[in-house]
């Protein structure tokens, strides 16, 4: 018998250990997501095999180094890549709707000796072979930002909230972007809307927002804000605050997770993003950063420096993945990549279903999966660290939980959503890829007069089981 001293009580315990260890112990090794990669990853890559740590880091080199054409990327891989894979992804960029950038680090943590099944170069790289016909019923604006959009650049939709897209650059091109109609550099395939960060379209956005009481919440996009110069931060920033009844924004940047280094290199940057953050804390307004990791492989002890930098500074992190196949819709990588983040002091907070994309189909995923992964991930970690899987509903419906389709038939794919407090009485449909489908139902999708019967069935059935 064992006695423990508790304040002033004594209590016995049998046996030899007063802890009682009812659950069986993890096995150390296991608890792989703390594992942050520390070694020098980018001498890989030939042309970096000299470049140290000092030099790797500086944000400056990152900028001049990134793979801002097929040439150069060709230039990078080519002694460690295959010429298949060479030639494969030369096809993959002829037919993409994105231009391409990729920073050195998302380059470099890419498994060259298995580069078909590797989750970075998934999102960033296109190859010919992979790649899948689109959905029917894809649009190049598929969330309808430029409908609900009252002056260039602002998409105002949700009641009390605003996206501003400040700019149409990003440190790196991803393959799946949602504002592929706008984002980066014309392509073989689609002429971009121009969203150049430009002081007097924000202006019209600025009085915009200053002439709508009922805003609360502001999204700062693009584009990507890494891509935004310190003046520029502060100018939006101070402007932001500087409204009475906008209560709090985010600042949405890619590029935590593909350069991380900026944030302890760039000093500028960082110290115009504190700024903005501590002037908000005092107005009692929250400003935030919202990032976007995709799996646990973009996060090295690098990302955890610099997230410790900004814990220290005091500014949240969040982070928005976008569900891919191959990527993350595996319940044991996306659970590895929440406790990662969780690890690194990043919360995770949305796992979006793949948006309709042009080029992309080979990525998306069903529904059906999204909610199976969700329930593997639900219970590995704290609630407010487990991401809301959501379908942003086709249409401009707006953020929808994936669970609470009103009707989901199977068969033809077709899930249906209503958004009562964004758009009254509509209903909005989200498609499966065909490539889960029966083969005759895919035949349908391709038949115009089939797909709309197909529709209207499953639209009819959604509102006749709508309360
Ligand atoms: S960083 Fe964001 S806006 Fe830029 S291409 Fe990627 S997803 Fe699109």
């Amino acid at each position: 018998m064992n006695e423990v001293q508790i304040d002033d009580s004594t209590i016995k315990i049998g046996g030899d250990d007063p802890i009682k260890h009812l659950r069986p112990k993890v096995a150390e090794e296991s608890i792989t997501w703390r594992e942050l990669r520390r070694d020098a990853f980018w001498q890989n890559i030939p042309g970096w095999k000299e470049v140290d740590y000092e030099t790797f880091i500086s944000s400056k080199w990152q900028e001049r180094n990134a793979i801002t054409n097929p040439k150069k990327l060709i230039k990078a891989v080519q002694d460690i890549a295959s010429p298949e894979f060479i030639e494969d992804v030369k096809a993959g960029f002829a037919a993409a709707p994105m231009a391409v950038r990729i920073s050195p680090y998302a380059l470099a943590l890419i498994d060259w000796e298995d580069p078909y099944n590797d989750p970075i170069r998934r999102q960033f790289l296109p190859v010919g072979s992979q790649l899948e016909p689109d959905h029917p019923m894809l649009t190049l604006d598929s969330l309808h930002e430029q409908e609900d959009s009252p002056t260039k650049g602002l998409t105002h939709r949700y009641p009390d909230k605003a996206l501003f897209l400040t700019l149409d650059t990003c440190p790196v091109y991803c393959r799946f972007c949602t504002r592929s109609y706008a984002v980066g550099l014309d392509t073989e395939t689609v002429e971009k809307v121009q969203l150049k960060a430009n002081e007097e379209r924000w202006a019209l956005a600025f009085k915009y927002m200053r002439e709508r009481k009922e805003l609360e919440d502001v999204v700062i996009s693009g584009g990507d804000m890494y891509r935004l110069k310190p003046d520029q931060i502060r100018e939006i920033g101070h402007a932001l605050l500087d409204i009475p009844h906008i209560r709090r924004f985010r600042f949405a940047t890619k590029g935590l997770a593909i350069q991380p280094m900026k944030i302890l290199t760039d000093t500028d940057w960082v110290d115009a993003v504190t700024e903005v953050t501590d002037r908000g804390r005092k107005m009692h307004k929250e400003v935030v950063i919202h990032t976007h990791f995709n799996t646990a492989n973009e996060v090295t002890g690098i990302s955890q420096d610099a997230m410790n930098l900004l814990f220290e500074r005091g500014i949240t992190v969040r982070n928005q993945s976008v569900f891919q196949r191959g990527v993350n819709d595996d319940p044991d990588q996306m659970t590895e990549l929440v406790r990662r983040l969780g690890y690194i002091n990043v919360h995770p907070y949305y796992v979006y279903v793949h948006d309709l994309v042009q080029g992309t189909e080979d990525l998306r995923t069903m529904v059906a999966t999204a909610i199976r992964v969700e329930k593997r991930v639900r219970g590995a970690t704290a609630g407010f660290n487990t991401p809301l899987f959501v379908v942003d509903a086709p249409g401009g419906g707006g953020k929808r939980d994936a669970h609470s389709y009103e009707h989901y038939d199977r068969e033809t794919g077709i899930s249906v959503y209503t958004a009562p407090a964004v758009k009254k009485g509509e209903f909005f449909t989200y498609f499966d890829p065909l490539r889960s489908l029966n083969p005759d139902i895919q035949e349908a999708w391709h038949n115009p007069v089939k797909r709309e019967e197909m529709l209207n069935d499953v639209v009819q059935t959604a509102k006749a089981r709508y309360i």
